[in-house]
């Protein structure tokens, strides 16, 4: 089976803060594999614009090292790496001042597309706005794509909102996630949408609950700075395990249109029930095996009280889900990278085995990364004499085994996503409101732990999280399923 690939229409790409760290790390070897793919038109272009002082030759090479370094070693089947190389022009630009601007405008193509990366600190993002509209850049083919953080709480979110609004149209914004471009979380709707055998049965009625985990090995990092100012609640939950949430929760869209699929996911936050304090439990990490430093030490502030975990339960009040409960939790430094949702469904109602066969249910795991994939747990007869003993045993599609490697060669979320801007397709990407529903659930949960000045719980480096958030889940007779590989 030989993956279709359609090349987009021609484009030029304008990366500002094209010298960074996601530039380097994500979106220029990104954009190398989709030109191996094919699916770069031959006069697309891709400019880099930053505040230092290089010339094209120069950040040709500096995209060739990234490639290098970040592409994963693809093999490049329709061209070179001088071919795309070529592709790429900088400019030096102040996105406060007049630098560059008029150079980069004389640089933009009349009938192309035309998309602009914010690939900078937020606090850019309106200057950025303005001075594209200014030296009249923004056109009907324009688009703007604006990185997380999307605000650091409803208040500013909204101001970010309408200072966008005031130079670009909803239609020509797209608010990344890159969670929503990972291969896994679009097939959870072709999963739930594209199959008679699960819909039915995901309600209240048959899912006991349903448990969302993000889980980080590594810490801060060279991060500690941003990071101590967000924490897991702002960095994590409220835009990607509140997007997985709405997925795995959301009704059936009429169509797979962006805004059928952005209202029914905007529905599931704002049915969320607000999080009671005693249901929500924050951890930071202390030392490892004095390899790693703890959390207060990596962000150099002995004092701090911003969690690196957290754990919480919640409920999504409509006729669907009354009654079943979603835990969540995201952190750093825990035991093993695993991102999964797993749905566990409800025991049978009688079994007719006996008490001996023990209780069994149908556990379908959804496996983000790494080695993303759908398993589902079921129940059969242990196989042998000696009367009807159960075991669970899984049905395993590892996307790798069910399609072989070359076609499990997903695209990166980010790949995706930049294609996805080219086409003009903002199915997977944050509307306005959402980000700001998202922020007003979360707003009240961090506003009552600074009234009641909450101490986060330390946890093991290496660990899975504080012993807290194992009571906040089996104080309902209900366990996290393990943190694994
Ligand atoms: P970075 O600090 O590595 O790079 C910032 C870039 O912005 C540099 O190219 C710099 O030259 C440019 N810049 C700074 N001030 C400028 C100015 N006045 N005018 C023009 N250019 C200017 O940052 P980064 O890690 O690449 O992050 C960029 C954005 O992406 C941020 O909003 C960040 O929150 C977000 N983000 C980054 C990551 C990541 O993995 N790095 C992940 C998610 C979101």
């Amino acid at each position: 089976m030989v993956s279709r690939v359609i090349p987009v229409d021609p484009f030029d790409l304008v990366i500002f803060g094209g010298t960074g760290d996601l530039a380097q790390r994500k979106i220029l070897p990104g954009l190398f594999r989709r030109y191996c793919s094919g699916q770069m038109p031959v006069d697309a272009r891709i400019i880099g614009a930053a505040r230092s002082e290089h010339d094209s030759a120069e950040y040709r090479a500096f995209a060739a090292q990234a490639i290098r370094e970040f592409s994963g070693g693809r093999r490049c089947e329709d061209g070179t790496l001088d071919d795309f190389l070529n592709r790429l022009e900088y400019v030096t630009i102040d996105a406060r001042g007049t630098d560059g601007w008029e150079q980069l405008a004389s640089l933009m193509r009349d009938g192309v597309v035309r998309a602009f990366y914010f690939s900078v600190a937020p606090a850019l993002f309106g200057d950025l706005a303005q001075r594209i509209h200014e030296h009249g850049m923004a056109t009907e083919e324009s688009r703007i794509v604006v990185e997380k953080p999307f605000g650091h709480d409803l208040a500013s979110a909204r101001a970010l909102n309408r200072t966008l609004a005031t130079h670009f149209d909803e239609s020509q914004i797209y608010r990344i996630d890159h969670y929503l471009g990972k291969e896994t979380v679009q097939n959870l709707m072709a999963v739930r949408f594209g199959n008679m055998l699960f819909e039915p049965l995901w309600n209240s009625q048959y899912v006991d609950h349903i448990q969302i985990t993000v889980a980080e090995t590594v810490g801060v990092g060279g991060r500690g700075e941003y990071y101590d100012k967000s924490g897991a609640m702002r960095d994590m939950m409220q835009n990607h395990l509140m997007q997985l949430l709405c997925l795995i929760a959301m009704e059936p869209p009429a169509k797979f249109d962006p805004d059928a699929v952005r209202d029914e996911k905007l529905k599931v936050i704002r049915a969320l029930d607000p999080v009671l304090p005693h249901h929500i439990v924050r951890g930071q990490y202390g030392a490892q095996d004095g390899e790693h430093p703890s959390y207060r030490e990596a962000v150099g502030n002995p004092r701090t009280r911003t969690e690196s975990y957290i754990a919480l339960k919640t409920h999504i009040s409509n006729w669907r889900w009354a009654g079943t409960p979603f835990y969540l939790r995201t952190g750093k430094r825990l035991k093993a990278r695993s991102s999964v949702i797993n749905v566990l469904f409800k025991d049978t109602p009688h079994s007719i085995f006996g008490e001996e066969a023990g209780r069994h249910a149908n556990l379908l795991t959804i496996r983000l990364q790494p080695n993303e994939g759908i398993t589902l747990q079921v129940t059969i007869k242990e196989p042998g004499p000696g009367g009807m003993r159960l075991i669970d045993v899984p049905l395993d599609m590892t996307f790798s085994d069910a399609l072989g490697p070359e076609e499990a060669d997903f695209p990166d979320a980010y790949e995706r996503l930049i294609m996805d801007v080219i086409r003009g397709n903002q199915t997977l990407f944050m509307r306005g409101d959402e980000v700001e529903a998202a922020w007003a659930w979360t707003d009240p949960i961090i506003a009552g732990w600074e009234a009641r000045n909450d101490v986060p719980k330390p946890y093991d480096s290496g660990s899975a999280g504080p012993t807290d958030a194992e009571m906040l889940i089996q104080r309902d007779n209900r366990n996290w399923r393990g943190i694994t590989p």
